[in-house]
């Protein structure tokens, strides 16, 4: 390590989830410098992200050269080919990058992407598969659940809702959830007080514990 680490993150691999994870970071006003071995992707992504550079990123020279060593924070978007995922992993982490990120299309891979010192594994298409389950059994519209069982829903208000007060139902004594948020059709979501009351095409946001919130959507 020598010690500088500048802003910025480095995106390894421009593929789907490469690309939608590059993107949304100069949308959000971060400086992105991403590399890819596809020339044609290169292409398609120039003037979109701060650099893109073509590049094999299992390389540790054509790492060092990018100075990939001194970003903050590199994520490895490289699934499906799980040898050049690991390899570049652990590339960036001998570098002596502090905040790896990389995406794991398996179990297994992801175990291995833990074991070489990678900090933040994530799994999308499993991790998404999962949260979908959530949405197609009912009238959930978004669902997000940390780690520790707690969620966090947009859903349609059940009927013993319409046109009551969240204290006036008793919301949080009798179903243990909160109803944190409302959105009028055509408005926009604001934060519920104690006499909000709740109309039948309101979307509502509701959070607590996952069982509890999951039972009281399906009211
Ligand atoms: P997704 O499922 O998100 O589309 P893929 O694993 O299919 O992800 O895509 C990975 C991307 O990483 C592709 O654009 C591919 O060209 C790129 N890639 C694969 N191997 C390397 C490598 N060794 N160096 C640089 N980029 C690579």
């Amino acid at each position: 390590k020598d010690g500088t680490t500048r802003g910025g993150v480095a995106v390894l691999g421009l593929g789907r989830f490469g690309s939608a994870l590059a993107l949304e970071l100069v949308e959000e006003g971060e400086e992105v410098l991403a590399a890819d071995l596809n020339p044609r992707t290169v292409q398609e992504h120039a003037g979109l992200l701060t650099h893109v550079v073509e590049a094999d990123t299992t390389s540790e020279d054509a790492m060092r050269g990018l100075g990939i060593g001194e970003f903050g924070t590199v994520v490895v978007a490289i699934g499906t080919d799980i040898e050049a995922s690991i390899l570049t992993a652990s590339v960036a982490v001998h570098l002596g990058v502090r905040n790896v990120w990389a995406k794991a299309i398996s179990e297994p891979h992801a175990r291995i992407l833990a074991q070489i010192g990678v900090d933040n594994v994530v799994r999308p298409e499993h991790d998404m598969g999962q949260r979908v389950a959530h949405l197609v059994r009912g009238r959930m519209l978004d669902y997000i659940e940390f780690d520790d069982g707690y969620v966090f829903v947009k859903t349609r208000p059940p009927a013993l809702l319409h046109n009551r007060s969240l204290t006036g139902v008793g919301v949080r004594q009798t179903y243990g959830v909160t109803v944190v948020g409302v959105k009028p059709a055509g408005g926009t979501f604001t934060y519920t007080t104690a006499d909000t009351v709740i109309r039948p095409d309101d979307h509502i946001v509701v959070s607590g514990p996952q069982h509890k919130v999951e039972a009281f959507a399906r009211l």
